[in-house]
């Protein structure tokens, strides 16, 4: 799939530069970003993103210092600056493209407030679907950050056609540091969306047994709302010891009818229990896998462990356990050691998390509405005020 990431605010800055770096390493390129930002200091930290493609909005506004947490303001710099925001992306080439996929942290402000506006402008713009991935803050970030997150992704659900939801809260290990906990966590985002966006490119190691392309993931995504992934990655294979078995095979024809039989199932097995291990482990969003609508089973790594039969078989096991129907899925080859499993399960009905976000973030705004009237009630004692 061919996608333009925009990053926008700090963290989605710093993710879209990873999945560039990441694609800088492949031998085909697949991907192309910007970041777009209202503090100047955070996309001059950005390495693999060119600088005419970093874009500091608001300057009038907050003079290149950012919005802070004020998402109310960067919703309005970014509906003031749209324009300039689309010829950047114009100018970087749309034509073909698969996908749009914004990328922000949802309790902050520039991010926060500026998704949903690019969301819609982009959507009224093109023809190609609009994704967002949505980071959520961790409750410890305090209130207003979850207060900023509910409002943000009330409005990105309706204005985007998919949104990939990743919470900060569930990837935090106990004890570490909230830099240490990003850098790690960062890896973890870019790693899982890396082989879902990926997949439908053509490589140099050729293609799948079972191809997916990019309208399976679009057809799988088509049904809005907020999504999940799982991932889960198979022990290092090493290849030097299939070969040797390859050729011993070859004198004891007999041996190797079996164990060609046992190699086909074990596969199988392997990418079943990889499938598995990916659903059942921990997910991007933290929910309720049965309330998903659709999936998307995808397996990427060396040709040959790729097994159409595990694939069927795992797409089975998906259906059984998730609430539509709907269920695509496939492989992919590449050339490494190692196989990666991910499952999407699109458009979830059930995620505790997201009512409590939305829980927060209804007291918070009774919270401030109070305090509100508290501080205009004490000066409401009578005393006519100097002029209106
Ligand atoms: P913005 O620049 O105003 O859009 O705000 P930031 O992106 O700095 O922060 C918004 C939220 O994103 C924070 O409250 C965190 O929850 C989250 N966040 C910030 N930086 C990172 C990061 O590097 N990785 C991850 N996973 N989350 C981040």
């Amino acid at each position: 799939m061919r996608v333009f990431f925009i990053g926008f605010g700090q963290a989605g800055g710093k993710i879209v530069d990873m999945f560039m770096e990441q694609d800088k390493k492949m031998p085909t390129q697949s991907f192309r970003g910007i970041a777009v930002n209202t503090a100047r200091t955070d996309l001059m930290g950005i390495k693999n993103i060119e600088m005419k493609d970093r874009l500091l909005i608001g300057q009038t506004v907050v003079k290149g210092h950012g919005v802070g947490t004020d998402n109310v303001t960067g919703a309005r710099v970014t509906a003031d600056e749209i324009d300039s925001i689309i010829n950047a992306i114009d100018s970087r080439g749309t034509h073909d493209v698969d996908a749009f996929v914004i990328v922000a942290g949802l309790g902050g402000g520039t991010g926060s407030g500026g998704s949903p506006v690019l969301a819609r402008h982009l959507k009224r713009i093109y023809r190609e679907p609009v994704y967002a991935i949505g980071i959520l803050p961790a409750p410890e970030e305090g209130r207003l950050y979850s207060y900023n997150a509910a409002r943000s992704l009330s409005t990105l659900v309706n204005e985007s056609d998919n949104t990939f939801i990743f919470d900060n809260s569930a990837w935090k290990n106990e004890g570490e540091s909230v830099k240490d906990a990003y850098a790690r966590v960062n890896d973890e985002i870019v790693r899982r969306f890396g082989v879902l966006f990926r997949a439908g490119e053509v490589g140099v190691a050729g293609v799948g047994e079972m191809v997916v392309d990019s309208s399976e993931i679009i057809n799988t995504l088509r049904g809005g709302g907020i999504s999940s992934i799982g991932y889960a990655i198979s022990e290092r294979i090493n290849p030097r010891v299939k070969q040797k078995q390859g050729f011993l095979g070859g004198f004891m024809k007999k041996k190797e009818k079996s164990e060609e039989l046992l190699t086909g199932e074990d596969k199988s097995a392997k990418i079943i229990a990889l499938v598995r291990r990916a659903m059942l482990g921990r997910l991007t969003l933290p929910c309720d896998y049965s309330s998903a609508e659709r999936a998307l089973v995808l397996l990427a790594g060396p040709p040959q462990e790729m097994d159409r039969k595990g694939v069927e078989k795992s797409k089975s096991w998906v259906e059984e356990n998730i609430a539509g129907v709907e269920v695509r899925g496939g492989d992919y080859p590449v050339a490494s050691d190692y196989i990666a499993a991910v499952v999407v399960l699109a458009t979830i009905e059930n995620a505790p998390r997201i009512s409590e976000l939305l829980e927060i973030a209804k007291a918070t705004k009774e919270d401030v509405i109070r305090a509100k009237d508290k501080r205009s009630s004490m000066f409401d004692e009578g005393i006519e005020p100097l002029f209106e």
